[in-house]
């Protein structure tokens, strides 16, 4: 073997004409020395004339700066450019040419270029394709929760609408998850939490789900969830999936240190008829979510096609309403409320509630049964509900100036759910009372049982109302889930007993023990008490000899237009001064 390092040159100079790769050695000025078969190869369609004496005229056209890089370039490293891709204009590729070339170039200590070329066609290609990869996975899979999208179900619903498995027809199901009363949770605690609540969601989600069914679960709205699932064996399977869905997200999520609850309403679509579209079959499950939704939450409805018809009907009412809110086609009535231990004047009127009509254009006078639950779900009821506090205030007043004794001494109006949840309640309850010029004590604000019990966001704030005075009532008592065991918990002054349970009471031992036990209790923490939907004498008998404080029912009058109710006042204190 030869020690002679010409021969050991020479050996490295036949590797490097041999290497897979393209270069060059060149003067400053770009004057070629040596370059290899590759270089020459890769070069050349840049050479139309087949001239490649200089490297940088060369790469003149397609690198039009490389001669003020050398130039520029720290001596220490050398290096003029590390890489550079070069793309080849149509013009300038050859038929299976490269279209991309990347090159490195260094200026070396003996003032001499080495230039390393390589065709990077095909590394550019592979790049391209791996990011239309991720944009096309960032279209399909949710930032937050890392689920899939919208897109990825309704492709896959559509999948399975189009190719039915023989004989199974369109064997799946889809489930549709909206959170409950998620806007409270970003509305009190911010979204930062919101943003975490539902990213545990999702992961009990993925649990809840078979994974090896193929199920897939997917996040198509802020707190809107969607599972679908594959080849149930029977309805059953998917009713049994559905609850334990429901089970798995009713336990509370810790975030930090606090413990929150976050129930669904879920809506289900059992058998998706072909003829529907995927949007079609999420619009059908939606609209199975909102019956959940109306019946309290925390539970799932199965679609049926008479859904749709009432959803419809809901939309057109939604339409209605907002015209009415600007038409000013509302309109409030009063129900005196009766002092039942009143000795002196037995039927002495304590106060009224205001209670809200709609007089519908071509429906009539249409009672809060047929609107206030459609108003709470479009968002309405807090401008309604607003309209109402601030009419029965204005009336209230109106009577004190106008009846002096006469007028009733209390206003009670009744509040929605969204009204407590909105921020901004307390100070409209300032700002009304202020610029109506009645005194806080004057107004009590009812609330059911359901409310008061809510959260501390709500109960703190109807604290607030009750430090400015204004008394609060429990309405409907007896029809919600707290028991008189809790009643000590809520901030509240006065009970109503709900009518279902004064019609039995003459009737009824069970009824008329409960009422007793109620009087009792608000007795000791003392709560006044008003026993709603007196119809009978016998009913006001009773409820009078159980210690009942106050009574409304229509035995004493139906609620009243504000002219009718000063003639019903007059009425009944024809001698009062
Ligand atoms: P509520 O607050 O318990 O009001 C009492 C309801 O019972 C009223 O019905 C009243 O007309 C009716 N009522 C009173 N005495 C009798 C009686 O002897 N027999 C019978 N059969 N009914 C009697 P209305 O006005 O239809 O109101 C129903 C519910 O609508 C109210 O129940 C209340 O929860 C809600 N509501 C009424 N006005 C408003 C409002 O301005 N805002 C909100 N958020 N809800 C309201
Ligand atoms: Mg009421
Ligand atoms: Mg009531």
């Amino acid at each position: 073997m030869s020690n002679d390092p010409a021969d050991s040159n020479q050996a490295l100079l036949q590797l490097l004409y041999r290497m897979p790769i393209g270069l060059v050695q060149a003067e400053l000025d770009g004057t070629i020395e040596l370059i290899n078969p590759k270089a020459a190869q890769l070069l050349m369609p840049l050479c139309p004339n087949g001239q490649m004496q200089n490297l940088l005229a060369v790469l003149e056209q397609v690198a039009p700066k490389l001669r003020e890089s050398i130039q520029q370039v720290d001596s220490a490293d050398g290096l003029v450019c590390d890489r550079m891709r070069i793309p080849l204009s149509a013009t300038l590729r050859v038929a299976m040419g490269p279209s991309v070339l990347a090159l490195s170039l260094t200026k070396s200590r003996g003032s001499k270029l080495m230039a390393m070329i390589s065709d990077v066609t095909l590394e550019v290609e592979n790049e391209e394709r791996q990011l239309a990869r991720e944009l096309r996975d960032a279209e399909r899979i949710d930032y937050l929760t890392g689920l899939p999208n919208r897109a990825v179900v309704c492709d896959r619903i559509q999948d399975a609408l189009d190719y039915p498995i023989a004989d199974m027809g369109n064997c799946f199901a889809v489930l549709f998850i909206n959170c409950d009363r998620f806007k409270q949770i970003n509305d009190t605690l911010g979204h930062a939490t919101g943003d975490k609540v539902l990213g545990l969601v999702a992961d009990r989600l993925r649990r809840a789900i078979r994974v090896e069914r193929e199920d897939l679960v997917a996040r198509t709205g802020s707190d809107e969830f969607v599972v679908f699932v594959n080849h149930p064996a029977s309805p059953e399977d998917v009713e049994n999936i559905a609850k334990r869905i429901l089970r798995s997200l009713d336990r509370p999520y810790r975030i930090g240190p606090d413990m929150l609850h976050c129930s669904i309403s879920m809506g289900v679509v059992l058998q998706p008829k072909a003829e529907g579209d995927a949007g079609h079959i999420l619009d059908d499950a939606s609209i199975a979510m909102m019956q959940a939704k109306r019946a309290g939450g925390n539970c799932f409805v199965v679609f049926e096609p008479e859904m749709r018809r009432e959803a419809v009907r809901l939309g057109n009412l939604e339409a209605e309403l907002r015209r009415a809110i600007e038409e000013s086609q509302f309109r409030v009535v009063y129900q005196p409320v009766i002092a039942l231990q009143n000795l002196v004047a037995l039927q002495g009127c304590h106060g009224v509630e205001a209670l809200v009509r709609w007089q519908h254009p071509t429906r009539g006078l249409l009672p809060p049964s047929e609107f206030i639950g459609p108003a709470e779900e479009c968002g309405l009821i807090g401008q309604i509900g607003e309209f109402v506090l601030r009419t029965a205030c204005s009336q209230f007043v109106k009577w004190q100036q106008e009846m002096g004794p006469h007028a009733p001494e209390t206003m009670a109006v009744n509040l929605s759910r969204d009204q407590l949840n909105d921020s901004r309640f307390v100070s409209t309850v300032k700002e009304i009372l202020e610029s109506s010029s009645m005194l806080p004590t004057q107004l009590q604000l009812e609330v059911t049982e359901s409310l008061a019990s809510q959260d501390t966001v709500v109960q703190s704030r109807l604290r607030e109302i009750k430090a400015m005075g204004v008394s609060l009532a429990l309405d409907d008592f007896g029809t919600g889930f707290s028991s008189l065991s809790c009643l000590h918990l809520l901030p509240i002054d006065t009970i109503k007993i709900d009518r279902s349970f004064v019609m039995e009471a003459d009737v009824s031992p069970h009824h008329r023990v409960l009422i007793e036990a109620t009087m009792l209790v608000a007795k000791s923490l003392g709560m006044h008490t008003v026993a709603e939907g007196i119809e009978t004498p016998a009913q006001e008998a009773l409820v009078r000899q159980l210690g009942c404080d106050n009574g409304q029912g229509y035995l004493f009058s139906k609620p009243l237009l504000p002219s009718d109710l000063v003639e019903w006042l007059t009425a009944v204190h024809p001698g009062k001064e």
